[in-house]
């Protein structure tokens, strides 16, 4: 038997009639050697659009919203023009989309009335992406000789309820998976699933977050007891900085789990920062290759750690974060000030990103989007109105337009000096170090600077580690 291997395709990689094509193509490829089973992010753009028509219509922007359905509209029904299907083919897709555009409209027309969008219904109206571009993408194949099979992943991939960034419930969902999927490849069709949504016990649609379809491909590869999932994307694998930020980044060859989840976890777009969690619990190794370019190597993803000839690997970023510094000589030696502040913010649902305290305990400091700072400032005074009064805390104060810069690589465990290079460096180039924060792991030290400084702050630590010419192998 084949090996069994999920393919992903992202939003560009499907991003008009050619790009869906050239995809068939690949897959048929494939299809020589291994079994896929094929998860596909709406088409570039969808996603955005739909949260705009969301927003007009609960805002009762009538022709706002009007404009952005009809640009979805004419995306859809223009590629599928350009497909070339069979006339027969044709008039089927045209009224499944069709079918999809009426059930999109009426949902619109009902937040409109009501004026409201709440997470359930936000994550309605963003699944219908997904399930657009299934049908385009099965009809395609099936056009090219690959027969393939469209399936709405709330068939499949059970959540809980926390919408807008829900989270697989993998026991519910294996049954589920493997008996539907399987009865599909037994009968030689190759699926076409829908990335990013998946639904409660109850059966409601939910998504997993923006960039969830890279999740999608391994949930589904741990349900399938996959031997690899290949992510596809229009870059040719995870590289060592940000393209769009540094020119000569370069493709890293491996990476473990841990150091994948580091980079993406803070900001490295290429893949959902929970990828790498339902793959290692099976070990299945992840490949990250270009749609574009399929026979570059690209990059895998697995358990083994690979040394580099340099410590570090790679630098991610992340910008629109504010700090919020919780202050006061009081503080030192009081013990459970850190467990109220952390479980402060955590009742109000604020997700804290990185965390620092200096070891006088003078003050903790902690960083978390800049959407959140202000709320966060005033549930900290309000919790800690008491220790004010008494002045055990002095200030709560808040500081925006910050950025995280984030070094990542298992090879900086236990290597001295690290530390003290990356700040030479950023001191030698003007660059102010706002905090400083190394996880226990010692596979990542992350640095807050000034979001203006960001740019400058990777360039430079990416020159000093000479990653643009660092060439990782595996041992
Ligand atoms: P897809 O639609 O295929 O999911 P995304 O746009 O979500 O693609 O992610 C791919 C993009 O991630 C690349 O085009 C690149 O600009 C960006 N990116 C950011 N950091 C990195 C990195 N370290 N390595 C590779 N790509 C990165
Ligand atoms: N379509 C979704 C988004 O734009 C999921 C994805 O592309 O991975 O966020
Ligand atoms: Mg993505």
């Amino acid at each position: 038997m084949s090996e069994l291997v999920v393919m992903k395709f992202g939003g560009t990689s499907i991003g008009s009639a050619e790009r869906i094509k050239n995809v068939a193509g690949i897959v048929g490829d494939a299809r020589q050697i291994i079994q896929p089973v094929v998860v596909v992010s709406a088409m570039a753009t969808v996603t955005d659009s739909l949260l705009n028509a969301a927003i007009h219509a609960a805002s009762k922007q009538r022709s706002k919203l009007e404009l952005e359905l009809l640009r979805l509209k004419t995306l859809h029904m223009d590629t599928i023009v350009g497909l070339q299907l069979s006339d027969h083919e044709q008039g089927q897709l045209d009224k499944k989309v069709e079918g999809l555009l009426s059930e999109l409209t009426n949902l619109l027309e009902s937040i409109y009335l009501l004026g409201e969008l709440t997470p359930r219904a936000r994550d309605m109206i963003l699944s219908f992406g997904e399930r657009f571009s299934i049908q385009l993408v099965a009809s395609a194949f099936t056009s090219a000789g690959v027969d393939a099979k469209a399936i709405e992943a709330s068939q499949l991939i059970v959540t809980n309820e926390s919408f807008g960034n829900a989270r697989p419930l993998l026991e519910e969902s294996i049954p589920k998976t493997k008996s539907q999927i399987k009865k599909l490849l037994a009968k030689n069709k190759v699926p076409v699933i829908t990335g990013f949504i998946g639904a409660t016990t109850q059966g409601i649609t939910t998504t997993l977050g923006r960039g969830g379809s890279d999740y999608t491909a391994t949930i589904i590869g741990h349900c399938l007891d996959a031997d690899e999932v290949w992510i596809f994307t229009d870059v040719d694998g995870a590289m060592t900085a940000d393209p769009r930020i540094i020119p000569n980044a370069r493709t890293i060859p491996a990476l473990s789990y841990a150091e994948a989840a580091e980079l993406s976890y803070f900001g490295a777009k290429v893949l959902h920062p929970l990828t790498m969690v339902p793959a290692s619990l099976k070990n299945i190794p992840i490949w990250v290759k270009n749609t574009f370019n399929p026979d570059a190597p690209g990059t895998r993803i697995a358990r083994h750690v690979y040394f580099a000839e340099k410590v570090s690997k790679a630098i991610s970023s992340m910008n629109g974060l504010s700090l919020v510094t919780v202050q006061g000589q009081g503080m030192s030696g009081v013990p459970g000030i850190a467990a109220k502040v952390f479980s402060s913010i955590a009742a109000q649902n604020i997700n804290v990103l990185l965390i620092s305290q200096a070891s006088s305990e003078y003050n903790i400091c902690f960083v978390v989007k800049q959407d959140d700072g202000a709320k966060a400032v005033s549930i900290l005074r309000k919790a800690f109105e008491s220790e004010m009064k008494t002045h055990s805390i002095e200030s709560v104060k808040l500081d925006d337009n910050l950025a995280i810069m984030a070094v990542v690589g298992e090879g900086m465990r236990g290597y001295p000096g690290m530390a003290g290079m990356i700040f030479s460096s950023l001191g030698d180039a003007g660059v102010n170090i706002v905090a400083i924060a190394q996880g226990s792991s010692e596979l990542n030290i992350s640095l807050v600077v000034a979001q203006d400084d960001v740019t400058t702050a990777v360039q430079c630590v990416h020159d000093v580690f000479h990653l643009t010419d660092s060439r990782v192998r595996p041992k």
